[in-house]
């Protein structure tokens, strides 16, 4: 179990807004800003292996998911997406039904057949829009996307149903993924040391592999993950090793014809904001030197000098 479980930084001061039964937060102002700064930390940080940077659309089909297990791994992370039946006069149907209702809900029975999940995390994008293809190079792709995943317990800041994750993805031979990892561990570390953030690194067990998935016993083998817990506690990057298993099901090759291999490094955006604001406030100025990505300077012009 991911050591995270036992997180608890009593973020609900911090945060104003927070729907705990769904785990729906709310942030407004410097926090805001905060989370943005944050993020172009870690594209900065993403320029280090040269990624490109994707935006992706914010669903995935039911099909794509299903090519990597989602449904028999994680059925109990998943959100499904659906609309209101416009078959049979579906939409008539629905409209005088509720007209005089105040909706809580909209019964099943209004509803199409879910063929599009929010996903639980952002790099599955990426191995699907490799999907069936060749690469002449490895490649490296960062990409941020709003995740969601539907978990016993939340907690404002560090648990909630949807989230942000930045991601840093290396696709292709495996001496190259293993690079990347190792890149992104040290990288990391060092930042975090000169920060004096207080933090661990440790292996982990992905909640992405189910208790009675044979990948689990793979990964006991071999550490697969990595997480960089703040204050012991809670898991603001994990580091994972995915070895082929993306390559296969995608039937992504690498350059040399083979399943490529994939590995990522995931930065949970609100965590690592909750982890800041613990240790340094919410004005981004105060953050130390090398947490702080300072925006380009713009160049005033017509002024004459
Ligand atoms: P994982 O894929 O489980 O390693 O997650 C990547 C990162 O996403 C973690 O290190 C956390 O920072 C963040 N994260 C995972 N689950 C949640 C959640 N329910 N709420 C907020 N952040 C999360
Ligand atoms: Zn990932």
């Amino acid at each position: 179990m991911s050591s995270e479980t036992f997180a608890s930084l009593e973020s609900e001061n911090i945060y104003s807004c927070f729907n705990s039964d769904a785990g729906l937060l709310t942030l407004q102002g410097s926090q805001v800003e905060l989370r943005r700064r944050l993020d172009a930390l870690f594209c900065s940080w993403a320029e280090v292996v040269g990624a490109i940077e994707y935006s992706f659309p914010p669903v995935l089909s039911v099909y794509s998911l299903d090519l990597a297990d989602y449904f028999s791994s994680f059925p109990h992370l998943a959100t499904l997406t659906t609309q209101i039946d416009s078959n049979n006069e579906g939409m008539k149907r629905f409209v005088d039904s509720t007209r005089n209702e105040r909706l809580t809900e909209v019964d099943q029975n209004y509803l199409t057949p879910a063929r599009y999940v929010l996903p639980s995390a952002a790099c599955y994008a990426v191995y699907n829009h490799l999907s069936n293809k060749k690469l002449q190079n490895d490649l490296f792709i960062t990409v941020c996307s709003p995740c969601f995943r539907q978990e016993s317990i939340y907690k404002a800041g560090e648990r909630q149903w949807t989230f942000h994750m930045r991601e840093i993805v290396c696709i292709g031979r495996q001496e190259t993924v293993r690079n990347f990892l190792n890149t992104y561990r040290q990288l990391i570390t060092e930042i975090l040391d000169r920060a004096k953030l207080p933090f661990q690194l440790r292996e982990a067990t992905d909640p992405f592999f189910d208790k009675r998935d044979p990948a689990l016993i793979l990964q006991k083998l071999e550490p697969l993950k990595y997480e960089f817990l703040y204050r012991d506690r809670l898991a603001i990057t994990s580091l994972n090793f995915h070895r082929k298993f993306f390559g296969d099901r995608f039937n992504i090759q690498d350059c040399t014809g083979e399943p490529a291999y994939t590995g990522c490094v995931a930065f949970g955006l609100e965590r690592w904001l909750s982890a800041c604001i613990r240790e340094y406030g919410q004005n981004w100025e105060n953050l130390p030197a090398v947490l702080q990505k300072k925006e380009p300077e713009v160049r005033s012009q017509g002024s004459g000098e």
